[in-house]
């Protein structure tokens, strides 16, 4: 089995050191290229020089975000392999499209397909044996955007439990012992709904309300990530039952008792 990391080189507050593209091979030279990451000609090259003498098989997204996806289709191209992922997104196209439970074969290697979806709809992460490739669904060291938190957390304790022993990141350093990874990321997640759940029952009406009060202990910089969260939370809170939404979601108000 092969594995290697290749960091492109778009560091910021959504993309910690950078995006992770990862080869995947098994032991007769094939290979896969996951999230090629932006357009961008020194890492491309990077790729290319790294499957040179290897028999490329395919380009595989885990999702469709700009840090992950834009390079799939032309790198693709270039070697002459399909482009898989779940879907279409604003820069990618799928030859193949992935459903979840499917799988696909590098040589001797399967990769096991799990939708994941919380992060992004269309999130897909990669099993090889006992080990996982997460995307964005868990990252190494700098906090996950959500999207849609029920699903997240389904996503999440879906993985729990399931016999894995390493985690290859996205963005950020592997992981070893996934299910203590898993558990802290849902019992923080956790921690986050309930201490938005008590900023509304102390008074907050608004997103940036909340997200002075919960997120007074992260980098400012980090606040309109944390504001998405802050939304995603408040979905969930509704849906639960917990807090009333006005229709323009500016307001809320802890559900009254029936
Ligand atoms: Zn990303």
């Amino acid at each position: 089995m092969r594995i290697e990391r290749i960091l492109a080189n778009n560091p910021g507050p959504y993309t910690g050191p950078g995006t992770n593209t990862w080869l995947i091979g098994d032991e007769t030279g094939r290979v896969a290229v996951l999230d090629p990451g932006p357009i961008e000609d020194a890492h491309t090259n990077e790729i290319l020089r790294r499957v040179a003498g290897s028999q490329p098989v395919g380009v595989i997204v885990t999702h469709t975000h700009p840090d992950h996806a834009p390079m799939a289709n032309p790198l693709a191209r270039e070697l002459g392999v399909p482009a898989y992922g779940h879907a279409p997104g604003p820069s990618f196209e799928p030859d193949v499209v992935l459903a979840d439970d499917s799988t696909v074969d590098i040589g001797d290697a399967r990769l096991e397909v799990i939708h994941t979806p919380g992060h992004s709809d269309d999130h897909l992460c990669f099993r090889v044996g006992s080990v996982l490739f997460t995307g964005d669904h868990i990252m190494g060291g700098s906090s996950v955007m959500v999207e849609d938190m029920g699903s997240y957390l389904q996503s999440l304790r879906r993985l729990l439990g399931s016999g894995l022993t390493r985690l290859h990141p996205g963005h950020g350093e592997e992981m070893e012992d996934p299910d203590r990874v898993i558990e802290w990321y849902l019992a923080h997640r956790l921690q986050r709904h309930e201490q938005i759940y008590e900023a509304i029952r102390a008074g907050a009406t608004s997103t940036p309300e909340i997200v002075e009060m919960v997120y007074a202990d992260v980098d400012s910089a980090l606040h309109p990530l944390g504001a998405r969260s802050v939304e995603a939370h408040l979905v969930l809170l509704a849906e639960q039952g917990r807090i009333a939404l006005s229709g323009d979601g500016a307001r809320m108000a802890p559900a009254e008792p029936s």
